[in-house]
């Protein structure tokens, strides 16, 4: 019976009412998730007191079902709260050390932490099979609680195991409709006012069902996608079943929805209404969404269902945003997602004919709202449902039901691997300061405030937003954010610049000596690796007197340059900056024509230019303040000056970025350049030389020299008037110029000065407890990502004894998933490799590989073949550390998994080769972690994500051993090595009396 009140039309009235009875029903009731064991309750009230001891607690959770043996239990179980130290009450911090290993005790407290953890996801997961599964339906039913059933798998990084969930979601159907339809009928949950409401009710989540789900590639990601759907649908539609689309992260959302929307359009399920979505009222974009929807369904002509839920996501948004400095996607105010999911409720109950509503909540103020609004339209309660999740606030769905509402529960089933993140996340959110359920049945506050409307709570809110932990600190330099792809506008206008960018292919590009552009006789053709038919461009080579040119016109120009403000040339590169940003997506189109990058790499790689010319530009700023050690009669003046003539010579892999970052250090510091920019990427060489002229760089400042190496080199490397050279390439080379530079010729007045980077042999470390699907997908990226032509790629997995098998096999699949297809295509995982002598010595290793290992998985590229210089990824087994294939930098999608016996072993063998330049880690165990930052000794160590992407300013890049000579890229000691320090010392004192300092009193005496 709902409430018997006179209320009229006052909706705010109403919903108190509502949320009274509510409460009332409810009574002492404690629906806390935790409640039925005295200690879960215990444990909860005790991590939800402390947020540390909280994230400890549930990260040991997370590792828990991947720990083999009870040492290993025991010893994570020590470290995790170590960690949490002070946070500890002092009798478990004193208890710590004795924590058994093994022996007797050391068993029983491992077995018991297990089974309290799965006890605990025990109370959010159905059941690890469908019979299992069907006991707890059953069980719902008896209470008259309709269900929806969810398989518990969300990471799919194989198109395997892809197919496989697709495979489960169709016996799923099959199982449960031929027991559940058996069941006696229910009327209250089974008939909705407008029909008979299917029993079976599965709940889908799109991502799962493709490995390579990707919003950059919406069209191929819906085709995918459809593709396995559609069995689905059909099973659903035979069976008599209902299907729900989950909502997942924001970045999945328009896509979801664009899936959703397609093949509901398809005739044979047009007319289909058993079907919904998620929508989520945390986001901004939930109402125009919704709008949109609705316009939809008035087109296909047939009604879906809408689960309104405020949001599962929330921390990640706000964390993810913050850190890429995207928007926030989200609320950042707890009343305004409560607030908006009362405008989200109104306007499904307004549009209930096409937007079935189901309110997804187990907030009483906004379930009481709901009821309220329905109420006042007049629509009866079951013209709308409400879901609640499986194991959560109980009372409440008891309280509904006897109020003659329709309740489904959403009810995840599946194994304990997969079930614990689900269980982490239900802990997070029923632990999470502002959750509805901690606040009314852990905390009891009142009645009057946990039913407050949420506006009037706006008033009492803090203005101030909250931000999870990791919001972006307010600094002077702030990283170029890169281009968020999942956005339709982002798409088109990079699609529109590759279109742009083709029309201009063939184009010839002069040197530029002083501000003369000069176009050689003879040009050369750069051609576009993923079509090989394709002349980018044509570029001018350099003759050896041209290079004698340039470099007197660079010395000619260093005076008046090195005596510039700093503050103007840094002028210069902020204007240089603001160029490149708004030529971000022709700049990028470039790069992908040319050096056969995918989007998003192109993009990082304008997105780190941006960023040199930004951070440099102020860090010259910082030096150009010198220091001043004045005392009474003496001024002391320690300053710079930069050291004349840079020769810049740069790599193709980064072909905007290294070219760029070397060239604005040496400029912005006063010297003058001569770029040299690789042959393979002298097109978009070209492009910054244009840019550089653009901001009207005084003439033979910069310098545009592009040429063949071995052409050229020599000249400018052995020049007595070229003070430095700027080198990014391999250890052969940087090693040679390194020698050549060293000898000081006939007329020269200096000892140059030398910076190169050099490759790497980098490797990622998993160790046995490491987060497989995130270790598999973080080795993929760093070892094939842009075909690993990175020379912070990895190329050695040492993967720990007892997961390597897993792994192994994990990663062949994942990898086999991969899309090798070129690179404008935005689905491209893999394209081509640079050019054809890159080809060729990648495969000479792969054949190398085959005599010093096992070949695991190798690409079949033969499609391709023809069209462009493709070899697709290949993986490595049973090699020696020692093999040329495990020590050698083979700059290829080639990678070699090594096992090691433990982490020892581990670390000596990524310690073993010449290189020091990128590592990373994949652990769980917090003594491993700082094990590895203590003894892997490299210049930039990466734990628990890939290993690739440095940023500037917050990871400074660079190598050390054989992998480079000097200071790192992006960090506050690059540009030093481009200036010489001078100090001036200035006696004040004449005839005993001196001019008082800066800040300095004259003490009368
Ligand atoms: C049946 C069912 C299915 C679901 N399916 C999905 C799904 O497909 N996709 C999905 O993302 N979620 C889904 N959820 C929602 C999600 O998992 C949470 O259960 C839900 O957000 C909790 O909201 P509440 O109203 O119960 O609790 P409340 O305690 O009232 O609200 C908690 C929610 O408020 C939001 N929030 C918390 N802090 C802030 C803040 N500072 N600023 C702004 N907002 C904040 C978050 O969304 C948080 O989850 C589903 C929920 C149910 C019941």
């Amino acid at each position: 019976m709902p409430p018997d009140i006179q209320t009229g039309s006052d909706r705010e009235a109403l919903t108190l009412a509502y949320g009274r009875e509510l409460f009332a029903r409810i009574g002492h009731a404690r629906p806390v998730p935790f409640s039925g064991s005295w200690w879960d309750e215990r444990l909860m009230r005790w991590t939800m007191g402390d947020e540390a001891v909280k994230v400890q607690l549930f990260r040991f959770i997370d590792a828990l079902p991947q720990l083999p043996s009870p040492q290993d239990v025991n010893r994570h179980l020590r470290e995790y709260f170590s960690e949490a130290g002070p946070h500890l009450p002092g009798w478990l911090r004193r208890l710590l050390p004795y924590i058994p290993d093994n022996g007797w005790a050391g068993q029983l407290l491992a077995k018991t932490a297990r089974r309290n953890a799965e006890r605990l996801a025990q109370r959010f997961i159905a059941g690890s099979n469908l019979a299992e599964a069907l006991q707890t339906l059953a069980r719902l039913r008896s209470r008259s609680l309709a269900f929806t059933i969810d398989l518990l798998g969300e990471a799919t990084i194989t198109e395997a195991e892809a197919e496989r969930y697709q495979g489960e979601y169709l016996q799923l159907l099959d199982g449960l409709s031929r027991e559940v339809n058996r069941w006696p009928a229910i009327d209250l949950i089974d008939r909705s006012a407008a029909a008979p409401l299917p029993r079976v009710n599965v709940s889908v989540k799109l991502s799962s069902l493709y490995s390579q789900f990707d919003p950059i590639d919406p069209e191929n990601t819906s085709r995918v996608v459809r593709e396995r759907l559609r069995p689905i649908l059909r099973a659903a539609q035979r069976v008599h079943a209902f299907v729900n689309v989950d909502m997942e992260q924001y970045a999945y959302k328009d896509l979801t929805i664009r899936i959703f929307r397609e093949i509901l359009l398809e005739d044979e399920f047009r007319a289909w209404p058993d079907v919904g979505i998620a929508i989520q009222a945390y986001l901004r974009d939930c109402l125009p969404d919704l709008r949109n929807l609705a316009g939809w369904v008035e087109e296909r002509g047939t009604p879906v269902w809408v689960r309104l839920v405020k949001g599962a996501y929330w921390d990640y948004e706000s964390v993810i945003a913050a850190q890429q400095d995207w928007p926030v996607p989200v609320f950042l105010h707890k009343w305004e997602t409560d607030a908006n999911f009362e405008k989200a409720v109104d306007f499904l109950l307004e549009r209930q004919a096409q937007l079935r509503p189901a309110i997804g909540s187990h907030n009483i103020r906004s379930l009481a709202y709901t009821m309220a609004s329905a109420r006042l339209r007049d629509l009866p309660p079951s013209s709308y449902e409400i879901q609640m999740l499986y194991g959560m606030a109980e009372p409440i769905k008891e309280a509904l039901v006897a109020l003659g509402q329709r309740v489904r529960v959403y009810t995840p089933y599946g194994q304990l691997l997969p079930g614990m993140a689900y269980l982490v996340r239900r802990l997070l959110e029923n632990t999470a300061n502002e959750s509805f359920l901690r606040a009314s049945f852990v905390e009891r506050v009142s009645e009057e405030q946990l039913l407050m409307n949420p506006l009037q709570r706006a008033a009492a809110a803090s203005r101030r937003p909250q931000m999870p932990n990791g919001s972006a600190p307010a600094r002077g330099f702030r990283n170029e954010p890169l281009t968020d792809f999942s956005r339709a506008e982002a798409r088109q206008e990079m699609l529109a610049a590759l279109a742009q960018v083709r029309d201009r292919f063939g184009l010839v590009y002069p040197l530029v000596i002083g501000s003369t552009p000069i176009t050689a006789e003879t040009t050369v053709p750069s051609v576009n690796p993923s079509h090989i038919q394709q002349v980018v461009g044509r570029w001018s080579s350099a003759t050896v007197e041209q290079a004698q040119q340039a470099v007197a016109a660079a010395r000619s120009a260093f005076p008046g340059w090195r005596d510039t403000e700093p503050r103007q040339r840094a002028g210069y590169l902020f204007r240089a900056a603001e160029v490149m940003r708004r030529r971000r997506f022709e700049l990028a189109a470039w790069e992908v024509h040319e050096c056969g990058k995918q989007w998003r790499e192109a993009d990082a790689d304008v997105a780190e230019s941006i960023d040199y010319c930004n951070y440099y530009g102020q860090e010259m700023l910082r030096l150009a303040q010198g220091q001043r050690r004045d005392v009474p009669g003496e001024e002391n003046a320690y300053f710079y000056e930069p050291r004349g003539v840079t020769v810049v010579i740069a790599p193709w892999n980064f072909p905007l970025a290294i070219l760029c970052g070397m060239t604005t250090a040496a400029l912005v510091t006063g010297n003058t350049v001569i770029m040299k920019p690789a042959e393979q990427s002298a097109v978009i060489g070209a492009k910054l030389m244009e840019i550089f002229q653009e901001v009207a760089l005084p003439p033979g400042v910069a310098n545009y020299l592009p040429g063949i190496g071995e052409a050229i080199g020599p000249t400018l490397i052995n020049h007595p008037d070229v003070a430095m050279i700027a080198f990014t390439g391999s250890k052969g080379v940087g090693l040679l110029i390194n020698r050549e530079a060293a000898d000081t010729r006939p007329g020269q007045d200096h000892v140059k000065r030398v910076l190169a980077e050099m490759g790497g042999k980098n490797a990622i470390i998993i160790d046995k407890d490491a987060d497989l699907d995130e270790a598999v997908h973080g080795v993929t990226a760093s070892a094939f990502g842009y075909q690993g032509q990175k020379c912070s790629a990895c190329s050695r997995a040492i993967v720990l004894e007892g997961l390597y098998d897993t792994f192994l096999a994990r990663l062949a699949e994942a990898t086999r998933s991969l899309r090798i297809a070129p690179a404008e295509d935005p689905g491209s995982s893999i394209g081509p490799l640079i050019d054809a002598e890159a080809r060729q010595r990648v495969l000479d290793y792969v054949a190398i590989g085959k005599e010093e290992g096992r070949l695991v998985y190798a690409a079949d590229v033969a499609a391709l073949a023809q069209e462009g210089y493709y070899v697709g990824p290949h993986i490595f087994a049973d090699a020696a550390p020692t093999a040329r294939i495990a020590q050698e930098e083979i700059f290829g999608p080639v990678l070699v998994v090594l096992r090691a016996r433990d982490l020892t072993e581990a670390l000596d063998i990524a310690n073993g080769t010449p290189y020091a330049l990128t590592g990373g880690l994949y652990s769980r165990s917090p003594e491993n972690i700082a094990r590895v930052k203590r003894e892997f000794r490299v210049g930039n160590l990466y734990i628990n994500r890939k290993i690739t992407g440095a940023l500037v300013d917050r990871q400074p890049f660079g190598g050390f051993k054989l992998s480079g000579i000097g200071s790192k890229a992006g960090g506050p000691d690059y540009l030093l090595q481009f200036l010489v320090p001078r100090t001036i010392t200035e006696n004040t004192l004449r005839r005993g009396f001196a001019p008082v300092a800066d800040g300095e009193e004259h003490a009368a005496h």
